[in-house]
């Protein structure tokens, strides 16, 4: 699904240049679910960025189900990002003067889709993430771990391809913590291809392999024995 060769990425400020990235070259197959670990500042939350079409690359090529990403026009990128991506993040990012049902059903207005679809798609999510008790309140109301299971129903709520989390159990206790990573795994099982960055070793468990990046470089690659066989 995922196939990156030979990546760069520097930021240029006034008077530094960072090389986030230099020369990273990964495959992710389709089903599968990849841990990125590393240290502050060694281009993990850069690499999910540009696998999520956030953000592009200064070298090198990025190929996501079988599209050539550099090559795509902004239209073009929009539109495959469109329904095949969904991300969650450590801090949220609700929005926070909309409800739980509005900033779920967000993604689904841009999709086009009808009301009634639209209604009958964020009622299903929130049953299934057990927060509909709470759809008429704003983010604000809601515990973290509330506020993540939100967060969750909006990535999920377009069946995506691809799910990307960066530090999705970083603002969370452990019991939240495990519950969210329980969530993706069943998403996982279900078809969806996650990747995820995070600082846990716990939650680096619930991954297939775990790929360790070291000042903007993959240092190391490992495959778990036991899926899902977190402590
Ligand atoms: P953390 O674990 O702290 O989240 P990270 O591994 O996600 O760290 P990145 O955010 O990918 O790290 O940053 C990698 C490097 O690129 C850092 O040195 C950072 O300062 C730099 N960087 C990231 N984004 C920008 C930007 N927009 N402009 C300039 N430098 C940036
Ligand atoms: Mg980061």
């Amino acid at each position: 699904m995922i196939t990156i060769k030979n990546l760069k990425k520097s930021f240029r400020t006034e008077e530094v240049e960072t090389l986030a990235l230099n020369n990273v070259n990964l495959t992710v197959e389709e089903g599968e679910f990849a841990a990125i670990m590393g240290p502050s500042g060694c281009g993990k939350s850069t690499l999910l960025n540009i696998i999520g079409m956030l953000d592009n690359p200064t070298e090198g090529s990025y190929n996501f189900a079988g599209h050539e990403v550099a090559g795509l026009k902004e239209s073009q990128r929009t539109q495959l990002r469109k329904g095949n991506l969904g991300f969650v993040f450590q801090s949220f990012n609700l929005i926070d003067e909309l409800t739980v049902y509005e900033n779920v059903e967000l993604p689904l207005i841009y999709l086009k889709m009808s009301k009634a679809e639209r209604k009958q798609k964020v009622r299903e999510v929130l049953e299934r993430m057990k927060i509909a008790h709470r759809e008429k309140h704003f983010p604000q109301q809601l515990s973290g771990g509330q506020q993540q299971r939100v967060a969750i129903s909006r990535a999920v709520v377009t069946n995506p391809k691809l799910i990307l989390a960066d530090e999705p159990t970083g603002n969370l206790d452990s019991k939240n913590g495990i519950e969210v990573m329980n969530l993706l795994t069943e998403l996982n099982q279900e078809g969806a291809t996650i990747v995820m960055v995070t600082h846990s070793d716990r939650d680096s468990h619930y991954a297939h392999r775990v790929i360790n990046l070291f000042d903007g470089q993959i240092v190391t690659e490992s495959k778990n024995r036991a899926v899902g066989a977190a402590l």
